[in-house]
């Protein structure tokens, strides 16, 4: 027996990632899964057959959604209990991003079950391996509220991010929530926009969000499918700030360059290492 094999044989509950287009984008270990699992928990039983016939896979399936997830989490677990592999999958790509998922691993993990994750496709790092855009770091949002108010409240918060922020959003509200991306991180950060990503009508955009609204007005194609929309991070900051730059000065004439770095960071909230490139540089100045 290999080790795929005798992994898939246990009782559990195995998070299966799914295709977000391509249905060839499927692991060989989710296969396998999928073929020996007593029953498969999925969003919409019609869209999961589609995907198990096209393996020709035959498993029983049962619908976990938003409305009944405590519900059919208690027959999982059931199941599971019964020494039972039950496969979770979701209509595309990965079980509890912007999915269902979260609530049945949680149920299952606290009866003590084993829960393994057989990963592949999701559209947030589908995106991100394409855009082109070097942030160290990234922001995962996924759908932003729905209600007006709340989406300026949410952005306002992210605008401070230092990271490139990743958003998930439907055709019908694509340009409006562009709009709002404009309107809230400013028309200087760059936009990737992903669209029917693995798809036949793949397309990947990448320009200052300023000329974003433009673009998806060019060609009602452009507003067609799902999207990922991925803003970069804010431009860095040129210099400390006088408050922290007064601070690290102060501490500098007392105590190792280090040290004053650190407590600087403690006192400000800058970053350590900024604080530390900028004592480094001021105790050069000085000699
Ligand atoms: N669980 C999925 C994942 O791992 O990416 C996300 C599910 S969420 C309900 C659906 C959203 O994901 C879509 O509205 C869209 O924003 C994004 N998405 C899914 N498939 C996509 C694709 N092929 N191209 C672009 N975006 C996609």
């Amino acid at each position: 027996m290999d080790d795929m094999q005798k992994d898939i044989m246990a009782p559990a509950l195995y998070v299966v990632a799914t295709p977000i287009g391509n249905l060839g984008d499927i692991s060989l270990r989710a296969l396998e899964l999928l073929r020996v699992a007593d029953v498969v928990a999925c969003e919409d039983t019609r869209h999961a057959r589609h995907l198990l016939d096209h393996h020709d896979i035959k498993a029983p399936l049962l619908a976990v959604h938003q409305h009944n997830e405590q519900q059919a989490a208690a027959k999982l677990l059931e199941a599971i209990g019964q020494g039972k592999r039950v496969a979770l999958i979701s209509d595309a790509g990965t079980p509890g991003v912007s999915d269902p998922g979260a609530r049945t691993v949680a149920a299952v993990r606290a009866a003590g079950h084993r829960v393994v994750p057989i990963p592949g496709a999701s559209a947030a790092i589908t995106a991100l391996s394409a855009s082109g855009l070097t942030d160290e770091q990234f922001h995962f949002v996924g759908f932003l509220p729905a209600k007006v108010g709340a989406r300026r409240t949410a952005l306002e918060k992210l605008a401070t991010i230092e990271a490139a922020l990743v958003f998930y959003e439907a055709p019908h509200r694509v340009v409006e929530t562009v709009d709002d991306l404009l309107a809230g991180l400013g028309g200087e950060r760059e936009i990737v926009i992903a669209r029917e990503l693995t798809k036949l009508f793949e397309q990947i955009v990448r320009l200052p969000l300023a000329e974003a609204p433009a673009w998806l007005a060019a060609d009602s194609n452009h507003q067609r499918g799902e999207f990922v929309l991925i803003v970069a991070g804010p431009a860095p900051r040129e210099g400390l700030d006088a408050e922290a730059e007064r601070v690290l000065k102060t501490l500098l004439a007392e105590l190792p360059t280090k040290q004053a770095a650190k407590l600087a960071a403690e006192i400000t909230g800058v970053g350590k290492n900024e604080l530390y490139q900028r004592a480094v540089a001021l105790k050069n100045e000085t000699l």
